[in-house]
This record gives structure tokens, sequence and C-alpha cells, in this order.
């Protein structure tokens, strides 16, 4: 999602649109993954060590946050949602980061500001007599509320920081917004024309409650500052997995954001009244749309009254949103869900991230792609090329080169203390590189990557010959630190590379890697060597995906299923130059969910699968104690499930033939290097759809309704000419 953001913000500023993204100045950002002997550590990432010129604070724009705090008794309700008195103040201070967008044509370009806050520059939020009463945790608590990111992927925290960091963006933000909206003579009849604000998921969702209190400080009645934050304020939203969703215990809310609560109370009493008038006395249908229900706020429910448009990611996604998870919604509200496939930065992923390749385009169409990535197209002409095509594979053999040097340099191998003990020696540039880079999940299914490992191992041995192609599998990504599969799946990954990487009847053929700390600046080594890209999650569960974009603009070949944005991109590609699809689709996911699944049947009946979920325990795997433990405990998740979860919820004993089968087919195609570079340019140049620059302008479109805002080239002169050293009294700075 942060990514997503600044792929946005990219366009954003390219389009020369108005707009501000605002966020957290983290002290420590995502953790630095090492892998000590198979166990991932996690490790600060001390991003703010060093000087960041490109970082302006702005002392001038500091804004106070309460929390807690009581509410004074008073005859009007209105003083409920306003009055607070003993409350904590939290302060934060602006730090801007100017985002400047690519030159246009004609040479003009334009910034777009992303807004930080921080907690930590400020003495006073330091409780000093909290200090002295020895509650020493406590006292810094608001001081180092911006210190830690919570690094959970498709996982709520729950956690009382989280709730304040969350409140400390809404509120500081919206304060912002309000000001500069009324300080430029706004007021609150424009507000609503003037002011889009996108809620990014769930975690700024406190903008409803927010929003109405700080536009009724300015004026409004009750009715009035929902009718405007409505109008103002839309949601994305960007994922189904229930465990993501966020809900807020009541009384924690009520502790830690009294008149927020109470707000939240009011605005649910409202909607239940919306909900009778419609579906009638139903109390089921009231008690499962309801915001507040079993002690839990709903944040989605809040945001999906509070808004006028919710967006899913990509169409698949927001067909479910609407058939599925927020039908009752749905009903309701017809006019408010809509969809817009995300997309990717072509600039950064492409011409920052594959220079050959940018200029290879650039030889053949010109340069307009880089403007109008819609322009890709016209590289269609140049996929049964022979030039083209052996010049692109020239392309493809450099970036896979850069990244074998790269690996056998920087990837370092850990012992169990840490201590580095060598580097991932790949194959050579002749395999196929076949990769799989982003965060570890279940419904991502590393686990179905890696059991076609072993099995890939286990033919070699036993076929005792080559087998058709060479092929370097790796993989990369980072485990939520509490998420415990996760880690066993990448303690999986090294025990299962150690074995295939030193056996020399197989490492000629087949090497497996799970290369350190997945992060932005690794994709750029990764991303332009891939082949083949796997995009394997199970059916429905992966909202869009964003990295089978970028690769497929790198020329690589998907294997993947009919999930997220995969869809879509074949739909692009056309079906004939899309050869690798597999596995179930949603209605079978849906009919096997119904009629049972057995996992431990596909074992006895299965002898492909069979041998290796059982070389998973074998010591010819592993005779070490802990790493038997942990095949074992994968193995039983698969076969027999846990106390509150069905064995193999994501599927994979039941995708594993027909992924193994187009494996298969994927060899094939590699052997026709001919072939296969053909297909690749066809990859590349049927991606013009997955441009953050039409995601944006969808938003515009339908959710915005926001016109470019170029800037003025006479007010651009002057400053110009006032900056210039030649106009300063004492000379340049
Ligand atoms: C794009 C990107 C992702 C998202 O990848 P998916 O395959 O869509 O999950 C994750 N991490 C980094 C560093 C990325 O650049």
């Amino acid at each position: 999602m942060g990514r997503l953001a600044s792929c946005f913000l990219d366009s954003l500023a390219a389009m020369q649109l108005p707009a501000i993204g605002y966020g957290l100045r983290y002290q420590y950002g995502i953790f630095d993954q090492e892998i000590w002997n198979g166990i991932q550590i996690e490790r600060p990432d001390c991003w703010l060590l060093n000087p960041n010129p490109w970082e302006f604070r702005r002392d001038g724009l500091s804004r106070h946050v309460a929390f807690r705090g009581s509410i004074p008794p008073s005859e009007d309700p209105m003083h409920h949602f306003l009055a607070l008195e003993n409350y904590e103040e939290v302060r934060s201070i602006a730090y801007d980061y100017p985002i400047i967008g690519f030159p246009a044509q004609d040479r003009s370009f334009s910034v777009v500001t992303m807004r930080l806050w921080s907690t930590k520059e400020s003495p006073r939020n330091f409780a000093l007599q909290r200090y002295n009463a020895g509650e020493l945790g406590q006292a810094g608590e608001n001081t180092s509320l911006t210190d830690v990111l919570y690094p959970n992927d498709h996982h709520a925290a729950g956690k009382r920081i989280r709730l304040k960091q969350e409140f400390l963006l809404v509120s500081a933000s919206l304060q912002d917004i309000v000001e500069r909206h009324f300080s430029r003579g706004g007021g609150l009849d424009t507000f609503a024309d003037k002011v889009r604000i996108q809620i990014n998921d769930t975690h700024p969702a406190l903008v409803i409650p927010e929003l109405i209190r700080l536009l009724m400080i300015k004026g409004a009645s009750l009715d009035h500052a929902f009718a405007i934050t409505k109008t103002s304020a839309s949601y994305t939203n960007h994922t189904i997995l229930k465990e993501a969703l966020e809900e807020w215990n009541e009384e924690r809310m009520m502790d830690l954001l009294p008149r927020q609560y109470r707000m939240i109370q009011h605005i649910n009493m409202q909607f239940c009244k919306e909900v009778r008038a419609s579906f009638g006395e139903n109390t089921e249908k009231a008690q499962a749309m309801s915001i507040i229900g079993e002690g839990q706020i709903k944040m989605a429910h809040l945001l999906l009254y509070g808004t006028h448009k919710i967006n899913g990611v990509a169409k698949l996604h927001g067909t479910i949103l609407k058939e599925e998870v927020f039908n009752d919604f749905f009903q309701l509200y017809p006019d408010k869900f809509c969809h817009v496939t995300n997309g990717v930065s072509h600039r950064k992923w492409l011409l920052q991230a594959n220079p050959l390749l940018a200029d290879f385009i650039t030889e053949r169409i010109g340069s307009s792609w880089i403007h109008d990535f819609s322009q890709i197209i016209e590289l269609k002409r140049f996929a049964k090329c022979p030039k083209a095509k052996s010049a692109f594979a020239a392309i493809k053999k450099k970036n896979k080169q850069r990244l074998i040097q790269w690996l056998r340099e920087k990837s370092p191998i850990r012992d169990g203390k840490g201590a580095v003990i060598g580097t991932i020696d790949p194959l050579g540039e002749e395999a196929l590189f076949d990769i799989q880079v982003k965060r570890i999940h279940e419904y991502k299914r590393q686990m179905l990557n890696l059991l076609h490992a072993a099995r890939l191992y286990l033919d070699i041995k036993k076929e005792r010959k080559s087998p058709p192609i060479k092929r370097m599998i790796l993989i990369a990504g980072k485990a939520a630190p509490g998420y415990q599969l996760a880690k066993e799946i990448i303690h999986f990954a090294r025990i299962l590379s150690h074995k295939i990487n030193n056996d020399p009847e197989v490492n000629q053929h087949l090497r497996l890697a799970f290369i350190e700390s997945y992060n932005v600046s690794k994709t750029l080594f990764l991303i332009p060597a891939a082949d083949l890209s796997s995009q394997i999650s199970l059916v429905g569960r992966e909202a869009s995906g964003t990295g089978n974009m970028k690769m497929a603009m790198n020329g690589a070949l998907t294997i993947g299923t009919e999930d997220g944005a995969n869809e879509e991109m074949r739909w692009a590609v056309g079906d004939e130059y899309w050869p690798f699809r597999f596995g179930m689709n949603v209605e079978e996911v849906q009919a096997k969910k119904t009629s049972g699944y057995s996992p431990s049947a596909i074992y006895q009946n299965n002898p492909i699968i069979r041998e290796v979920l059982d070389f998973m325990v074998s010591d010819a795997l592993t005779d070490h104690p802990a790493e038997k433990q942990c095949m074992e405990h994968l193995r039983k998740n698969l076969l027999e499930g846990e106390v509150e979860s069905a064995p193999d919820p994501y599927y994979n004993l039941q995708d594993f033939s027909a992924f193994y089968e187009t494996q298969k087919r994927v060899e094939m195609l590699y052997q026709d290097q001919d072939k296969w570079n053909e297909y690749a340019i066809m990859q590349i140049a049927s991606m013009g759809f997955f441009t953050s620059d039409r995601s944006i302008q969808e938003y515009v479109d339908h959710i915005w309704d926001t016109k470019a805002c170029p800037i003025d080239p006479d007010v651009l002169q002057k400053l110009q000419r006032d900056i210039s050293p030649a106009n300063k009294p004492h000379g340049p700075i």
C-alpha cells in the first residue's frame, strides 16, 4: 500500500493535479530482515540516520491533537461532540517532501507535497509529571507515538498505540485541510466542492467523526457537517481478508477518543434507522450491518456509511465487494460502489528500473510512451521481428547478469548467530529466472512454489537425467513479526534451498534462493531480470497485486491464477499470449468450500503430491531436530489443520497438479527462445492500461471530479528570477 501510494503521488505530480499526500514520519520504517540459519530476525530500519536534503521541517505547521479527557456535563447535546476537559495534548510537526512530477512534453512540470507528521520534536509531548511519578514508559508515550511503523501486512494490529497513530494522522491532516480551505477565503458552502479526501484503507477511518467535529467548530450543524463529509470523503478498500478488516474495541475508543466515540454512536443510530427504513424490522440485517456490535467498532462499516464512494482495486475485487463482503451495503447504496484497477508508475518500474529496455523501446517507437503509456502498444509491431527479439534477449541477459553479480556480492547467507558464511550462488543467465517476490502470506502461496521446487528436485533425483531447462527459483519477502506460519514458510525455503543447492546431481539444473530483506531498492535488481513472474495467490484473495504489473512491464511472462488484476492483464495481453493461467476459479473455490475439501484424500490418491509431502518430513531433507519440527508443523497444517483452522485453508494441494502441469508448459516454451521472446515483447506492449497514470485518471473521472492545475508560467518565471543568485544581495547561497 505504501508503494502504491508512492506510484500514485508520482502520477498526480506528473499529471499536474493539485494534491497532498499525508502520512506519518516514522523514525523506524518497515524492519530490515535478516535470515539467521533460516529464521527471520527483525532489525530496525534507521532511515533517518543521515540528513535528508529533500525533507523540509515546517515548524509553522504544528497541529495539536487531543486524547482521553472527559466530556463535561451539558444540557446541549451538541456539546458532547465538541467539549473536552482534562485531556492529553499531543503536538505534531509537519515535514514536507517535494514529489517532483516528470516534466510534460512542453517541459513544464508540477510538484506535489508529501506531508508527514512527527511527534518526536515537541518537547512538550513529554509527560514530566508522569516521569517524576515513576511511570517511565507512559511519560514518553506521546513523544514516541510516531517512532515505529506496525509491520503487519494484511493483519490488523489491535493495539492502543496504533489507534493513537491513526487518530494523529487523521486529526493533524484534517486540521491542515480545513485551515487551508478557510484561510484562503473558503467557507462551509464551498468545502464539499473544493476538497476531496481519499481514505486509503480503513486506517484513517476516523476521518468521518473528526471532519464532522472540525466543520461543526466552523459553525456547521451536525447534519450539514455530515453531509459535507460524505461528499468530500471516499474510501478505497484494499483487502477482503477478515483478519485485515480493522475493528476497535468500544471501551478503548471511549477511553482514548471520547468525543469521536459519541459521534460514531450518533452516526450508527442514524444509520440503523436507515437500515430499518429500507429492510423493515429485519433485526438480523441491522445487526450484521451495524457499525457497532459485540463491543467492537467496525471501521469499514463506518466508511461505507460515511463516504460517497467506495472502490475496490481491480474489477474482480470490486465485484467481490458488491456481491459478497459488503453485499448488504451494496443493496442499500448501489451507486456508492465502483472499482479502480491499480497501476504502477511506468516511469519508476520501466524507465528508471530498466534503462536498457527503456532505450530499446524508445529506439523503436519514439519517446512519447514516457508521457502517455498507452503508446506502448506500438511495440507489438516488433514482437515477431527477429532483430528486435534478439535485442530484447540481449537486454534480458544483461539484466540477469547484473542480478547474478549482485547476488554473489551482496546477498548474504548467515549462520545461527547472524555471521555471514557465504552468499547466494545462482545459476547462470541461461537458466529460467523464476521469481516470486512479495510479502510472505499463506494466501500468496509461497508454499505452492516451494512444493513445486521440491517436486522438481525429486524428479531430477528419480529420473537421473537432465531436465529440459535450467531453472533458478528466487523468492523474497518479509513476514509480519507475529505471523508464525509465514516465518516457518521462510524457514522451509532455506531448508529446501540448502538441500537443492548442495546436491551435485541437481544443482547444475535447479537452484532455489531466498533473498534477505526484500524492499524497493532490491526490486530494481530483481524485476528487470525476471523471465517468469509467479502470481499464484488463491483466487479471490489478492485484491489486485502490483508486482504482477511491474514484472510484465519488464517482459516477464506470468504464471498466475485468475486472481486480482491478473485477469485484467490477461484480457489486455490476449489469451494467445497468456499461456500460463492455472488453478481453480472463484466458482470452483466456492464449490469446494460447500462440498468439503479433503487434502488428505488428495494425499492418498496422488503419488506425485504424496512423495513431496513425505519428503518434507524425511531425513533426506533434513535430520536437524528444529528443522524437522518446522517441517512437521507445515505438513500438519496442510493435511490436518489446526485447532481453529481447517487443513490447507488456501488450497495448495488442490491447485498443485494444475501448477505442476503448467510449469511443464513453461519449460516447453522456454526451450523455444525465439517464441519466448516474442511472448515477452507482447507482455510489455500490452501493459499500457497498467500505468498508475490511468488509475489516477479514473479516480479523477469517477470519484474526485478534479482538474489539472499546471503552474502559471508567468508566476514560475517570477519565482525563478527571485531565487536566481544574481538577485541575492549576498550572492549565491
Ligand atoms: C510492488 C511491491 C510489492 C507488492 O507486490 P505484490 O506482488 O503485488 O504483493 C511489495 N513490496 C515491494 C517492495 C514492492 O515494490
